[in-house]
């Protein structure tokens, strides 16, 4: 090739945008950098019509056919050692300005103690997939947790509903799932909690206890309003879980590593919360899913979702 004064111009150009794209993702976590790229394509764009999503009215009333005045209970555990419902706390709502329906009882009892016990989570769904994953735990006497980001359509509603007939664990994810949204202030994050919120109340009539943040709780994009944001949540009383081992399903990998990378992060832990994704275009996760659980039963895993009494991993806070 010729060196001309043109091209090197090019090559310049191409090792300052590489050297942009790496700054940009020197600070961020694995689903950041996945976020990173998909935001552009893959953006979940509000409706057109954002005044048709159903969110509680000004005067904290709820939609007809909504929520009940009272929360309902977390499920306590069959094998609870003793009475726990004295142990879930009602928050105190009257500080709640917006939103003053949207809470639940938080427990304050201990943490379960549980020998190599997985928990498996499904981030973003439901989706094209979730039958399938839904089959596979199934199949496998398997109970798992999903945070989700609902929308507003039927399909969406039924698809919650089946995860929950199912006896899985329900958080919120978010709404839009949009960093850029979520992460402008705490109001903007509380605004589009209470979007998916009510849309998962509607659709399998409980209140979620728990949610996960988008990007997880530390990133770079919820720098400047993650301790408000976590302050605004405690005071309603939801748990935020963070996890500890990543499936790296987001990275487009194949089944058998898949399968190779969650098998081996796995058996580090006792208790490991494993981060999966239920998307139209993740079907390697369903496609591994079957032979992930077997895999850790082999290793002498127990399976089980997400409960009051499950220790959260929350970074910065014990991780
Ligand atoms: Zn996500």
């Amino acid at each position: 090739m010729k060196i001309t004064h043109k091209n090197i111009q090019g090559i310049i150009i191409k090792i300052i945008g590489a050297l942009v794209i790496a700054w940009s993702l020197s600070g961020c976590s694995a689903e950041e950098a996945r976020e990173f790229f998909d935001l552009t394509p893959a953006l979940r764009t509000p409706p057109a019509d954002v005044s048709a999503v159903p969110v509680f009215s000004s005067d904290g009333s709820a939609p007809t056919g909504s929520l009940t005045e009272e929360a309902v209970i977390p499920e306590v555990p069959e094998n609870a050692p003793y009475d726990e419902s004295a142990f879930f706390k009602t928050p105190d709502i009257s500080s709640l300005a917006d939103y003053p329906k949207m809470w639940t009882k938080k427990y304050t009892g201990e943490y379960e103690k549980t020998d190599k016990t997985v928990y498996l989570t499904f981030d973003d769904g439901p989706s094209e997939n979730t039958g399938v994953i839904l089959k596979i735990l199934k199949d496998n006497g398997v109970k798992a947790s999903f945070f989700v980001v609902p929308d507003e359509g039927e399909v969406c509603a039924a698809r919650l509903r089946a995860i929950a007939a199912e006896g899985h664990t329900i958080g919120i994810h978010s709404y839009t799932h949009n960093y850029l949204t979520v992460y402008a202030d705490e109001k903007a994050f509380t605004d589009d909690f209470a979007k998916a919120y009510d849309i998962v109340v509607k659709a399998v009539n409980q209140k979620p206890w728990l949610y996960r943040f988008p990007g997880g709780s530390v990133n770079q994009y919820n720098r400047g309003c993650r301790e408000e944001i976590k302050e605004a949540m405690d005071k309603r009383g939801f748990v935020y879980y963070d996890w500890n081992v990543d499936s790296n399903d987001w990275r487009g990998l194949s089944v058998e590593e898949l399968c190779g990378s969650v098998a081996a992060d796995a058996s580090r832990f006792n208790n490991p919360i494993i981060l999966m994704h239920d998307t139209d275009t993740r079907e390697n996760t369903a496609k591994a899913l079957d032979r992930i659980i077997k895999e850790l039963k082999r290793q002498g895993f127990k399976f089980a979702p997400l409960t009051p009494r499950t220790e959260p991993i929350q970074y910065g806070v014990n991780w």
